[in-house]
Order: structure tokens, then sequence, then C-alpha cells
């Protein structure tokens, strides 16, 4: 088997063999450019190392020194020469560019006879020596371990001592002592010589670099970013060039356009005089790459060429890094370069313009999760360097806020009152705490996962939100927030991160997002593209009008209860929880219809003509009773009863299993009045609208639905009241009734369901607890160990679990659409802004998703790529 290939054996398409770094040498190599001679040691023989017990095998050390000899041939240079040494670099490249992960050594083949060789050949005694004390410090780093911080302090006294104030003033002589001094450090460390043969320096490097990829820095980059371990990392051994020979010489790193704006012109810097990472590493303040062309016009030139070539090559934003070598040019990396998400847009649209790719090659650049930091103002990368990290959560809704610490609700609305700006704190938020949550520049909690109520209802207010944070210790009643040792009080300030799920501590310096044209015609390709309609998860105008905003095709799910809860009607909405009979409870209910009716009213405006989706009712009652004594008294006086009938009716409505209690359509046919009056409304705000010549569609949704007959009972009750509603005010509006999709019944009986409903819409939260039979709220502890343990990939109440609620959906839709043809079929759960569950819903040929209005980009996005 084959071990190890020469650049002239390889290209692009390699990478998994060659790794990135590789397999792009062997590219450039072929397209002729400037890149030194090399070979590549593959990725396989990495993964054989770590087989073999970590030893290099015969067979590959002969396979390596094989295509030694040809590099000598080729270059004319000697291993361990006295009169022409070869020196090579020894680079790690792993297929996915892991940058700064991993290690490399250069100036490799240098000794005390092979660096007089280099002085004498290149006449320039300081640069052999510098590229010598540059070699013995990296190998002793790399390959043996020892603290590079050893040979810095040597550095460090000698300059001193000579007062020399930068490394390229330092003489030949006083490198020379560098030199002897370095050496005595290795002996003094690894108790031997510092390897003189080049051939042992070479296997001993080769060795480093496949360790490298085991490194702890490697793991947990890997682990961050999903990069799989069994991948192995190729080794280059490429034959050396010189940024180091002078002020004629210098190295640099560029990329093609700038990769934080997406701006077309070149973006880059380069020392002179300078080897390697000199100028990622900051030695010395580099200079920006447009002086080159005043310094070396003709240098310039090429370099500009190059980078321009390998761009239209590649077709896309390089990241290239460069060395001159006494006036010459040589290319020793390019890769598509790592970008800003708003860069990334302005760089695909770019590259449509330039004719350079196509609409859909520019759709499929852009990550649909990435651009969700164009819809947030975030915080300032720099000052993030600058501030205390108090811990990590789950990052639950992106964006960022700074405020000061709240832990009830109503403490954050008086401060917000006042102007202050607040992050509540709590254990888990309940829907009691919507207002304050409106309020609040951002929600943490310490419990609860990715689809909690915290999280979801930020997510769904494009609020930013960080949950699960369980390092974090919440004392709700004694208003105290614990880390560790560390106390934080109400009214101290905290930033956190719904971007990261970092917490700080202060406040953290924002910056705001730019919407440039490119991203508005950016999105304009994306909806030519998309099939799927994008709707939006909405309660409030202002949501509405943000999801027609972000390009919203209208509202696929209201959740009336959150309008139950605003401040003057939740006192009518208990009075009609606590009736004892339908004439009390239709009193109350009358006190409800005016708010909901302008609601309704509000939303069919803000809409304008978009289609309208409205769930009726879905909570259990007792989630709107008030379980505090303080709460209970206030309500007994307001409403003029005694408190013991409050206490009864907690009682009375006390559930074990809430989420499988009294709730959606069963509160519906024990209470068919409360869906009346919801319908009443919707119908009364639509005419309302009708006649201030406002379009309106809706399209009324009953919640977990289970049975034909079920749906049937409260779709007549409703149509009777609607009907009723026409007939009063002599109009008609056209409107649909549908059901969410919700319990595993409802999913086996579609084919019956579907004869009486005008759509369906899965809800796959409530789907997915009910399918597996784990509790949304309390299953993110064990579901986090399932993802440890690698029995489950992902949550599936983030990304929906294509196997198992995938197939029940699928089986659903095709069993819906058999009995009713003209049925209209969507998803408005949590996973229905989720790019990977979009695939899917597309790929079965569902009608429409419902996300949260700030995911309608990242949806339109998902929706255009599951397209191509
Ligand atoms: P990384 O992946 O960390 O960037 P590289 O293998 O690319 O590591 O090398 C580190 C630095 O050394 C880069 O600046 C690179 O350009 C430079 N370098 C690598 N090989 C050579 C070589 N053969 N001649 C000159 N410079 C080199
Ligand atoms: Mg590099
Ligand atoms: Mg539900």
């Amino acid at each position: 088997k084959k071990y190890v290939y020469s650049f002239k054996e390889g290209n692009k398409d390699m990478r998994s063999l060659l790794g990135g770094k590789g397999a792009n040498l062997a590219e450039m190599t072929n397209l002729n450019l400037n890149v030194p001679n090399g070979f590549t040691v593959t990725t396989e023989a990495c993964n054989r190392f770590y087989e073999e017990n970590e030893e290099i095998w015969q067979d590959l050390e002969n396979e390596i020194i094989s295509h030694l000899h040809e590099l000598e041939s080729s270059t004319g240079k000697q291993f361990g020469s006295t009169e022409n040494p070869l020196l090579v670099s020894v680079r790690s490249g792993a297929v996915q560019s892991m940058p700064g992960m991993m290690d490399t050594i250069l100036n490799l083949g240098l000794n005390d006879k092979s660096v007089i060789g280099l002085a004498n050949k290149s006449s320039n005694e300081r640069f052999a020596y510098d590229s010598y004390r540059r070699f013995i410090q990296m190998f002793s780093d790399v390959a043996m371990e020892i603290p590079k911080a050893y040979f810095d302090s040597v550095l460090d006294s000698v300059k001193e001592e000579n007062n020399r104030d930068k490394d390229t003033e330092l003489t030949a002589d006083e490198l020379k002592e560098i030199v002897e001094k370095y050496k005595k450090v290795y002996k003094r460390e690894m108790n031997e010589d510092f390897p003189q043969d080049p051939i042992t320096q070479l296997k001993l490097a080769t060795k480093a670099v496949f360790k490298s990829w085991n490194n702890q820095r490697a793991k947990i980059y890997r682990k961050l970013n999903n990069i799989d371990d069994k991948l192995g990392t190729a080794v280059n051994i490429q034959s050396m060039v010189f940024g180091n020979m002078g002020e004629n010489s210098g190295t640099g790193v560029a990329f093609s356009r700038n990769p934080a704006t997406g701006d077309s012109n070149v973006f880059g810097e380069y020392l002179m005089n300078a080897q390697g990472e000199d100028v990622v590493a900051g030695i010395r303040t580099p200079k920006e790459i447009h002086t080159l062309k005043e310094q070396m016009p003709e240098v310039y030139k090429e370099f500009e060429d190059t980078i321009k070539r390998l761009e239209s090559h590649y077709k896309d934003m390089q990241d290239l890094e460069f060395t001159i070598e006494e006036g010459k040019l040589f290319i020793l990396q390019t890769r598509n370069g790592k970008r800003t998400s708003s860069a990334a847009i302005n760089i695909a649209v770019d590259l449509v313009n330039e004719g350079l790719i196509s609409k859909e090659e520019a759709i499929m650049r852009v990550s649909p999760d990435s651009i969700s930091q164009l819809l947030h103002p975030n915080f300032d990368p720099e000052d993030i360097k600058k501030s205390t990290l108090i811990s990590k959560g789950l990052a639950a809704s992106p964006g960022a806020a700074s405020g000061k610490i709240y832990f009830t609700s109503e403490k954050a609305k008086l401060a917000a009152q006042n102007g202050e700006k607040v992050v509540i704190v709590r254990q888990e938020t309940s829907p009691e705490d919507i207002e304050g949550m409106i309020i609040a520049e951002g929600i943490l909690t310490s419990r609860g996962g990715m689809t909690s109520h915290a999280a979801v209802v930020a997510r769904g207010m494009g609020k930013c939100c960080v949950a699960g944070a369980s390092e974090v210790k919440v004392d709700e009643e004694n208003e105290v927030m614990r880390v560790d040792s560390r106390e934080y009080h109400t009214g101290d300030i905290i930033s956190i991160d719904g971007s990261t799920g970092e917490i700080f501590e202060g406040e953290v310096k924002k910056i705001n997002p730019t919407l440039s044209g490119n991203f508005e015609i950016f999105m304009k390709w994306v909806d030519e593209i998309k099939r799927l309609k994008i709707k939006a998860n909405a309660d409030t105008p202002q949501d509405a009008t943000q999801a027609i905003e972000f390009g919203a095709d209208g509202i696929g799910l209201c959740r009336t209860e959150h309008m139950f809860f605003k401040e003057n009607r939740i006192i009518a909405v208990r009075e009609m929880i606590i009736a004892k009979n339908i004439i009390d409870r239709k009193k109350a209910l009358d006190k409800i219809i005016p708010f909901q009716r302008d609601d309704f009213y509000k939303m069919f405006k803000a809409l304008n003509g978009h289609s309208f989706t409205i769930r009726l009712l879905d909570p259990p009652l007792h989630e709107f009773i008030p379980h505090n004594e303080e709460d209970i008294k206030k309500l007994a006086e307001e409403l003029n009863i005694d408190k013991k009938v409050i206490h009864d009716t907690i009682i009375e409505l006390a559930e074990v299993n809430p989420m499988l209690g009294h709730r959606g359509l069963r509160l519906a046919v024990t209470y068919p009045e409360i869906y009346r009056m919801q319908v009443r409304a919707i119908m009364e705000a639509a005419i309302k609208c009708k006649k201030e010549g406002i379009s309106v569609h809706p399209e009324i949704m009953i919640p977990l639905s289970i049975d034909r007959d079920e749906l049937n009972f409260v779709k007549k009750e409703i149509m009777e009241e609607i009907n009723m509603v026409f007939e009063e005010n002599s109009e008609k509006i056209d409107y649909k009734v549908g059901t969410m999709i919700e319990t595993p019944r409802a999913t086996i009986l579609a084919g019956e369901i579907a004869k009486v409903a005008d759509f369906f819409s899965y809800g796959t939260n409530d789907l997915t607890q009910m399918t597996y039979g784990f509790s949304r709220d309390d299953s993110g502890k064990f579901i986090n160990e399932y993802i440890r343990k690698g029995i489950f990939e992902k949550s599936p109440f983030e990304t929906l679990d294509i196997k198992g609620i995938g197939y029940l959906i699928k089986m659903c839709t095709e069993n819906g659409r058999a009995s009713n043809p003209n049925i209209q079929i969507g998803v408005c759960g949590e996973t229905g802004g989720d790019p990977q569950s979009i695939k899917f819903y597309n790929e079965i040929n569902l009608d429409y998703v419902s996300c949260s209005p700030y995911r309608v980009p990242i949806a339109r996005l998902a929706a255009a790529q599951a397209e191509i």
C-alpha cells in the first residue's frame, strides 16, 4: 500500500487522504505555481501509526526516505550536506482545517555541520544561525515537549545583554551563542545531545506531528466543531524557502477578500526578514499588505495575480500563506477562508455577479444557522476578551444582553419602568413570567433545555436567552445566584450571549449588525428557489410585523393563551375559570371577548392579507390560577369571593400530569363556550377588517386532537357560532378549520381526521414528547446523558427524529392527503425552524413550516438549500 504521495501526484479532491493542506499544495503544484517541492504522508498512515502503538514502521520509513531522495535530486540539495544542505518543513495537515491546533516544524535538517553549509551557500551566516536557533526551539517544543519559555528566556537574556530590541537586530555571533545555549537547554531537559542526524530528526518530527492529532487542544477543537476523531492528520514534508534571509525576504498571510466584511480587496499582512509564524505570533507589528506594492511592486503584482487566480480556480475566497525569498515569491498554503456571516453573504453575492458561481452554489455556501448572527446585535469580540466569564449554559436564543439581575418578573418590571436594563435570572420560567420576559434584555435559567419554556418563548420573541446553565445555582427566595464560591445579587450587572451560552460579569460592549443590500439580494434568490412556504409563530402584532419583514408567508401559529396573560384581562380569565356554572362562565367570557377581538383585529391589520393561523386555547386551566397566598387573597378581593372558593378550584383543577391532562381539545369538549368565544372574536375582528378593506385569511387551528368524532364535535360547535356571527353582521369570511397533529393516535387515524380538517399542522414538541414518553420540560438531564453516551446524536426536541417521529409524519401526511387531496399540511413545532428537519419536511412534500420570526430567514435559506 502506498502511504506517501509527492505533490505532483495529488490534487484538491484528495483531501481525505492527503489532508486539506497536502491536497491544495498538490493542486497548486499542478497549476505550476511557485510551490516548494515536497511530499505528503497520508492520513491512512496516521491511522495505522495509532494502530502500531505509535511507532513508524519500517516500510513507511523506507517510503519516506525514498521520496526524500527524490526531493534531493529535484532540488539539487542534500540532507545534512556541508555544501548545499536540504532543509525541510514537517507540517501537519488535517482533512478539515483546524487552524493553530496542530504542530509544524521548520528548518529541519540543520545540525552543527549543515548550518555551516547553509551559511557558506547563502553567504549569510546570520541567516543560517537564525534558522538553526528557530529549528532547535521548534523541534524541542513540538517533538520533545520542552517548554518554549525555556528558550525564550535565553533569547531575551542575550538580547538584553547586547542591547537588542528586536530579534532581527541580533548578529551572527549572538545567534551562535544562542544556539549553543539552546543545545544546553536541550541536553539539560533530555539528558542527551540535540539529535544531529537529519533522518532521526525527520522520524521524530513525523511522529510528533502524528501525535499532535491527539493533543488536548486538537481534541477539544474537534469536539467543539463536530470533527471525527478518526480522520487523522497527514504530514507534509516540504523543502524550505526562507523569509529570514534579509530585508529582501519576508513572509505573510493574506485573504483574497476581506473575511470580516466581504469587501473584494485583498486583505493581509506581512513581515520582512521573518519566518513562518512570526506574522501571527505578534513578535513584530506586521505591515499591511498594500504597502508591499510600493516596497516590491513586481512581487506584489505576482502575488495579486496568484491570489486572484487561486480564487477563480477554487471559486471561493482564499486564505493564503506566502514567503518571499530574496525577491522571489513562493506560495505555501491556500484554503477556503473562514469568514463572518455578513462576509459570507457579501462574498457569495459578489461571486455570482462576477460570474464565478451560480446562484445555487452561492446559496449552498452560506450556513443557515450562521445568518442568525445578522439578525441580532452581538457582543464586541474585543470586549469579550477583556471580560470575566462566569459560566456557560445552552445557547437557547441568540442575541446579546447586559443588565441588572432580577429574580422575579415583578421586580424586573418595576426596574424596567424606572429605565433600568434587566436580565431575568430564574431556575425556570413559566407562562406567568411572560410580561417580565417581554421587558427584559435577556433571560438566564439554570434548569431546562432548548425547548424549555424560557427557551421557546425567548426564541419566539427574538429575545436573548441562556438556558440550563447548571453550574449556576439560583436561589430565587433569597435572590442570589451562586457559581462556585462567587455570589451575585439583585442589581449586579451581568451579560449573557445567547449565541454561545456564555455568561459574563459586568457589561460587555455590543456591536450592531448591518443588513447590507446584498443580504436582500441573496434572500431574493433564496425565495426564487425554495418551494416550501415559511410561516412564523407569533402572538403579538409587533412579532407579526417583524415576521413579515423577515419574509414570512403569514402566521402559522398564534398561541392565544399568551393573549390571556396580559395584565388587565387575567382577572376576567380567572373569573371564567372559577365560575361554577355556564351562566357565570359566559358572563366572564363576555368580559374577555373585547380584548380578544381587539388582539385579532390588530393581528389581521399587521398581517395585511397574509394568512393567519390561530390556535384556540391549549393549556390546562390551572396554569392561569394564582398559587401563592398573596395573589389568592388579591384575587378573592377583586372578584369579591371567599378565598376558599379559589382554594377549592385549585384542588379541583390539580392534575398529576397536566401535560396529559385536561387541555387542548379536551377542554373544548367540556367547555365549548370558550372556543365559541374565541372564534366569535376572530370573526368579528375579521369582518371589521374586511369592512375597512383589509383582506383576511383566518385559519382556525384546534390543538391536540386524537379522533375524527372528537374534532367534528368541536368543529360543529365553532361553526355554529361562526354562522351566527355571519348572520348578525350579514357578512361572510372565507376561513379554514384544521387541527394540530400532536398525538400518536392522531397520526395513525390521519385518514379519518383529514375528512373533517382543512389542514394539519404537526406540533412536533408534543408529538415528540408523547411518542417518546419524554416530558419535554424534564428530560433535559437524561437526554444530555444519552448524547454523551452516543445513544442519541441530538436532542429529538431540537432536530426532528426522522426515523421515528419522521416516520409517523410521513405516514400521516400520505394518509391525510389520500382521503383529502386539498388538505394543507405543515409543521409549527420547534423543529419547523431547524435546517436539518426542514430538509426532511421538504423531501416529504409538506406545504409549509412555521417558526419564530427571527428564524424565518434561516428557514427560508434552509428550504432553498433543501431544493438544490
Ligand atoms: P499551520 O497549519 O499552523 O498554519 P503550517 O504548516 O502552515 O502550520 O506552517 C506554519 C508556518 O510555517 C506558516 O507560516 C508557513 O507558511 C510556514 N512554512 C511552512 N512550511 C514552510 C516552508 N517549506 N518554507 C517556508 N515556510 C514554511
Ligand atoms: Mg498554515
Ligand atoms: Mg402542543
